[in-house]
Order: C-alpha cells, then structure tokens, then sequence
C-alpha cells in the first residue's frame, strides 16, 4: 500500500469516527468495518490500529506485511473492481456481501466483500498487549454461557482447531446469548443473523509463516496475548 493511499484511509477512517462522535481509540470494529461507505472511489482500507511489527512475538511483522498489505489489500481492491463493473452503490461492505450472497452470480462479491470485512475486524480486534481476560457485562455473558473465560478461550480454540480447512472462529451474540461458531471460507455469522464480536482468522495465511502447521499454537498465542477486550465488549452494541 502507498503511503498516499494510505494516508487517504485514515483520513477517511478519522472522518467517520470524528462524525460519528466516537473517539478514534475507541471505536467499535463491527461499526468501523460496517460505515465505510462507498464514496465514489470505492471502500477504502482501515489503517492497521498498531505498527506491523507490534504483535511480535505473537504475530510476525513479515506475516502481517503479507496478511495486511497484500491479501487483506487484495480483497479491498477486488471488491472496488467488481461494485465499480456493476456500478453497485451499497453504504456498508456488509450489505455488499449480505445481497451478494443472494444469488449464484455474486460468488466473486460475496466472498471478497466479505473478506474485506472479516479481515478488517480480525485486525481492528487485535492489539498489542491484549487485556487477559474481558470483564464487566461481557465477562457476565462469558460466565454465563462459557462458565468463565477459560471455558469461552476453549471453545474458540475448539473452534478453530475443528474448522476443516479455510475458515474462521467467532465469538458471536445470538439474541442475548454469546456462542461459539466456526465458519467456512469467506463466510460471515451476520449470514445467520449472528452478531460478531471477535474473530481469529485461521486461514493458513494468518499463519504459517510463524507457525507452519500448528494452527493451535497460533490461536492460543492470540488467545492468550492479542485480543482486545474493550473493542469485544463495545461490539456488543
Ligand atoms: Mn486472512
């Protein structure tokens, strides 16, 4: 990504979050990834909300400088190509991916609009030094439908280990329930009306190069070290 195209971003990301009245430390990623609005140009790419190297020695900075710049990149880039070639004027990339998923022809849209998203809210949910546990409301949530945080990091590693092949582990809000879901590919929980909370990205992409194949060490790694709780709790709505 240009240092241009990159400062575009941010302008815009710091436009929303000053309009929207919420402050940029504190946004919630649900909102962020869902208000990018089409602009004319297209949904820009939330600047990372770390430097690349600042999830060592949990995530490499060489891992998110492919990760981030180059695949996430890609499928912002891929979804501007295809809303420009069908002159798509949807306010939120998860419109985009809802109504692409209505029908066989919008399997290219589908799985890069929603790709987008889940990228950007893997992202925006991590963070260097990450809290060990949730607390409040949502650890009330947790204890109730996990027994305690250890029971919901169980059931997303669970989750995440089980999930055969490309996919992604979510904490979600089902009604007023937190669950645990794995989802295939490029699929989203928002398909089943599942709000998400957090997701931990197990594409072999998010990985390998740190840790080849051992995906569980990765997702414990993330677990235990880089979640955001705050972001997680503000996702609750
Ligand atoms: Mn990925």
């Amino acid at each position: 990504m240009s240092s241009e195209r990159n400062a575009v971003s941010r302008r815009t990301f710091c436009k929303y979050a000053v309009s929207a009245g919420v402050a940029l430390a504190s946004f919630s990623a649900l909102s962020s990834v869902a208000s990018f609005a089409a602009s004319g140009k297209g949904f820009a790419m939330p600047p990372l909300p770390y430097a690349e190297g600042a999830l060592e020695p949990h995530i490499s900075a060489k891992t998110i400088s492919f990760h981030y710049g180059k695949h996430t990149k890609a499928y912002y880039d891929a979804v501007n190509k295809l809303i420009a070639e069908k002159a798509i004027n949807a306010p939120s990339l998860e419109q985009v991916f809802l109504d692409a998923a209505k029908s066989p022809e919008g399997t290219a849209l589908f799985n890069n609009a929603a790709q987008a998203f889940n990228h950007t809210f893997y992202w925006v949910g991590l963070t260097p030094g990450g809290a060990n546990a949730p607390s409040g409301k949502l650890l009330k949530m947790v204890n109730t439908a996990f027994g305690n945080a250890d029971g919901m990091k169980k059931a997303l590693s669970a989750a995440a280990a089980g999930q055969f092949g490309s996919g992604w582990a979510w904490l979600v809000l089902e009604g007023d329930t937190l669950k645990v879901v794995k989802t295939p590919n490029a699929e989203n929980p928002l398909q089943k009306g599942q709000k998400p909370l957090l997701t931990v990205d197990v594409w072999e992409h998010a990985y390998y190069l740190d840790y080849q194949n051992r995906r569980p060490a990765y997702v414990k790694a993330v677990l235990d070290n880089l979640v955001n709780w705050d972001i997680v709790a503000k996702n609750l709505g």
